[in-house]
Formats: structure tokens, C-alpha cells, sequence
């Protein structure tokens, strides 16, 4: 199926344990009960991810130097591998995103940095997902 970019969430770790993250706008968790992370489900335009292409560069690098290794940095994740992926990115290699879906709301669960990519640059209204179990 076909989701529209505008209607997509992410979830985004904002707190661990007593560790503040970032701040971002957007709903609480379905998963965060009882335990010792805060995520926050939000729109593309709302995480580090995106802010990095409108040129915030510090929130995204903060994110993950805060995050470490819960959101990827020191494993696939950093400025510079962010930086080759927009210099590099190909439209015809995308695959179907990973989502699953929580009151009506389409998740995603890989393809952040893409997908604020494809929204930054006007390139596609819709992706193509494919549905997974929540996770
Ligand atoms: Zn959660």
C-alpha cells in the first residue's frame, strides 16, 4: 500500500532513564508504560531527522550523542553516513518501508532519514509500506 509522507509517524526516543534527549511536538507513546524510555510518536517534519535538511544540523547531532547507541549513533547512525546517504540518495532504490499501524496512525520503523529526505525535497507525496507487526 501507499501512504501519503504528510500522514507518516516516527517514534523518537526522547528520554532515557533520567536523560533528556531532545524535545519534540507530538503524542505520547503506546509503548513507553513501565519503562525506563520516553518516546514520542511524531510527524517526519517534527524530528531531528528532518530539522538536519532544514539545516539544524546541532539537534540531530545532539540527538545522537545523547541517544548513543538506543538510536543508532556509533553503530549505522552520524552526521557524516547522514550527509553520504543525502549526496548518494537514489529514488529508484527506495523499498517498501516498514511500518506498523497503532489507532489508525502508520509508524515507521526504518526509513526515517529517507523518507525526511523524499518530504525535504518534494520528491514523492506517497512511499510504498508494507505492513509489520508492532514493535
Ligand atoms: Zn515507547
Amino acid at each position: 500500500m501507499e501512504v501519503p509522507l504528510s500522514d507518516l509517524y516516527c517514534k523518537i526516543l526522547v528520554q532515557h532513564k533520567s536523560k533528556m534527549i531532545l524535545e519534540v511536538n507530538g503524542l505520547d507513546c503506546y509503548c513507553c508504560n513501565g519503562s525506563d524510555r520516553r518516546h514520542v510518536i511524531c510527524k517526519i517534519k517534527d524530528t531531528p531527522h528532518y530539522q538536519f535538511l532544514e539545516g539544524n544540523r546541532d539537534i540531530y547531532q545532539n540527538y545522537l550523542e545523547k541517544g548513543g547507541r538506543l538510536v543508532g549513533y556509533g553503530l549505522e547512525h552520524s552526521v557524516p553516513n547522514y550527509d553520504k546517504l543525502i549526496k548518494t540518495f537514489d529514488l529508484e532504490k527506495i523499498k517498501r518501508f516498514p511500518c506498523h499501524e497503532d489507532g489508525g496512525k502508520y509508524i515507521l520503523q526504518d526509513g526515517v532519514h529517507r523518507c525526511s529526505i523524499i518530504l525535504f525535497n518534494s520528491l514523492l507525496e506517497t512511499v510504498p509500506i508494507s505492513l509489520k507487526k508492532r514493535r
